[in-house]
């Protein structure tokens, strides 16, 4: 439901496209399909994959394998689920077998990091798993404490640096550590998130993921990108940026509960060829849901 009127405006953007592909004939095809691709890009699906669909649909229609409006609705949202289901990649957590796992959520500030770390906290724990969480964002101010009220609302235990001297990788190392002696099945890792463009920021989450495998080989498990739904094609800069520097194994995307940016999920999942794994639906612990590319494909078209 949070999705479903999130997503209202991207919906609206796409409805234009029924009205087009109700009156479609052959002889129309090029302005009906030049007027679906400018409602896919006002949904933000971007001008890659806005042209992407247009052709491969353009193809389709000219080889004679789609012969009405409703034939072509059908095959436009075929290709989106295709390309939402990031070529058969697993969105489900891969947490391998040494324990403890080790998950990193990494991106921008502001974009929902922490209160996903908490949200993705409180799902693991109700599936049983024993949760430490790492304040690994040594670098804003009340990061650490915001993760220790996430901590106390979801009965978990935190490791946070002892004073502002300590640097993010030995927090995280030492969670890890102390993950690895008490027997704690994951390890939930929150990072700084200055701008993707700060260096020093790109240092510090390679120096994070270098101090944690020192710890356990293989880890970490899973590098999350969060990502603000609402932030639109701004998505795309960030999540190239973060997957060259600190390997990303799948996104959250975050906030689709406002005015999510729909088409972006499809161009962002797209782009990189990387799952997203779960999608954030609000500020509250049962807020975090895992991706289904088939309820979201509903959610953008009627
Ligand atoms: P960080 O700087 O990346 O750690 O971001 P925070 O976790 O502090 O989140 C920034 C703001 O976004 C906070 O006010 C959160 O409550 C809010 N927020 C995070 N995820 C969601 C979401 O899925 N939906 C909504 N509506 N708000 C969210």
């Amino acid at each position: 439901e949070k999705i479903f009127s999130g997503f209202s405006k991207t919906r609206q953007n796409l409805a234009v496209i029924d009205e087009l592909l109700l009156y479609w004939n052959l002889s129309e095809t090029d302005r009906v399909l030049d007027e679906l691709e400018e409602a896919l890009l006002v949904s933000d699906f971007g001008p890659k994959i806005s042209m992407k669909i247009v052709d491969s649909l353009r193809d389709d229609i000219l080889a004679g394998n789609l012969k009405s409006g409703s034939e072509i609705k059908d095959a436009l949202k075929k290709s989106v689920l295709e390309l939402l289901k990031t070529k058969g990649s697993k969105t489900e957590l891969q947490l391998g077998f040494r324990k403890p796992a080790v998950i990193m959520v990494v991106g921008v500030n502001g974009g929902g990091k922490t209160t996903s770390l908490g949200k993705l906290a409180h799902r693991l724990k109700n599936e049983g798993v024993k949760v430490l969480m790492a304040a690994g964002d040594t670098f804003r101010a009340a990061a650490s404490e915001q993760l220790e009220v996430w901590a106390e609302r979801t009965g978990s235990e935190i490791v946070t640096a002892q004073d502002d001297k300590v640097k993010a990788s030995s927090v995280l190392s030492q969670a890890v550590k102390k993950g690895k002696e008490q027997g704690y099945d994951v390890v939930l890792c929150d990072t700084s998130g200055r701008l993707h463009t700060n260096y020093s920021l790109m240092e510090e989450l390679i120096a994070c993921k270098k101090a944690v495998a020192k710890v356990v080989s293989g880890a970490p498990n899973e590098v999350l990108l969060v990502l603000d739904g609402t932030t639109g094609l701004n998505m795309l800069p960030q999540a190239r940026e973060f997957n060259e520097v600190v390997g990303i194994t799948g996104y959250i995307l975050t906030k689709l509960d406002g005015s999510a940016r729909g088409g972006c999920v499809v161009s962002v999942v797209d782009e990189i060829g990387i799952p997203v794994k779960f999608v954030g639906v609000g500020e509250g612990v049962d807020d975090l849901q895992p991706f289904d590319a088939e309820g979201l494909l509903s959610m953008l078209f009627s």
